[in-house]
C-alpha cells in the first residue's frame, strides 16, 4: 500500500506518518528528513540544500525525484511507503507518476490533512520551543514563506490528485489520536 500525505508545513504529516509506520509496517519517505540527513552528513547536496531550506524555498525537482527514485527501488520499500512532504510541485507529481508506472507501482491513497493556518503558526512555535530550535526553518518568518510556497506550488497538486479519484481529507485540527483514526478509516483496515 502506497500513501501520499499532503498538507501545509506543520499539519502533522510527520507525526501521522510515524504512526502509520508503527501500525501498518510501511516505510516513511520524507524528503525533508532525507535533506536534513544530507545536511548533517555534510554532503554536497546537503550544502546546497541548506540555504534553500533555511529560506523556506523548494529544492529543485530533479534532485528530489532522484532521491525518491533511489529509495523507492530499495527492497525495504516493497511493502509500501508513505510519502511525506513529497510531491510538492506538479512536476514532482508527474515525475512520481512516471516513476511508479515504470516500476509497476501505484498510489493507493492520497490523504490531505487540512488545518487552520493561524493555528499552524502557533503549532510551529511550540515545535520550535520543544525542539530547542533544532530545525532552523521552524520560525515564524520562514514559516510564512513556507506557507506561501505551499499555496503557490503545492496546493495546485490537490486538483491533480482529485482527478485520480482516490483522494480523501482529514481534519488536522483534531487530536493526534482522532486524526490517526480518521486516517485508519480511510485506509479501511488495509494492513500493507
Ligand atoms: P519538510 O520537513 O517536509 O517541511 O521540508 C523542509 C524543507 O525541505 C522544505 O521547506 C523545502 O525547502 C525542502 N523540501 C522538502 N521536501 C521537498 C520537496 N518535495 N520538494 C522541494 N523541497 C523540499
Amino acid at each position: 500500500m502506497n500513501i501520499i500525505l499532503l498538507g501545509p508545513p506543520g499539519a502533522g504529516k510527520g507525526t501521522q506518518s510515524e504512526r502509520l509506520v508503527a501500525e501498518h509496517g510501511l516505510v516513511q519517505l520524507s524528503t525533508g528528513d532525507m535533506l536534513r540527513k544530507a545536511i548533517a552528513d555534510g554532503t554536497e547536496l546537503g550544502l546546497k540544500a541548506k540555504a534553500i531550506m533555511d529560506a523556506g524555498e523548494l529544492v529543485a525537482d530533479d534532485i528530489i525525484l532522484g532521491m525518491i527514485r533511489e529509495r523507492l527501488q530499495s527492497p525495504e520499500c516493497a511493502k509500501g511507503v508513505i510519502l511525506d512532504g513529497f510531491p510538492r510541485t506538479i512536476a514532482q507529481a508527474e515525475g512520481l507518476d512516471a516513476m511508479l508506472a515504470e516500476m509497476g507501482l501505484k498510489i493507493d491513497h492520497v490523504i490531505e490533512i487540512r488545518v487552520d493556518e493561524d493555528a499552524l503558526i502557533k503549532r510551529i512555535e511550540t515545535r520550535a520551543a520543544e525542539t530547542g530550535g533544532a530545525r532552523s526553518d521552524d520560525n515564524p518568518e520562514v514559516l510564512a514563506k513556507r506557507l506561501k510556497v505551499y499555496h503557490d506550488n503545492t496546493a495546485p497538486i490537490l486538483p491533480y490528485y482529485r482527478e485520480y479519484g482516490n483522494m480523501s481529507f482529514v481534519d488536522g485540527m483534531q487530536s493526534i489520536e482522532t486524526v490517526a483514526s480518521a486516517i485508519g478509516e480511510i485506509l479501511g483496515g488495509q494492513r500493507n
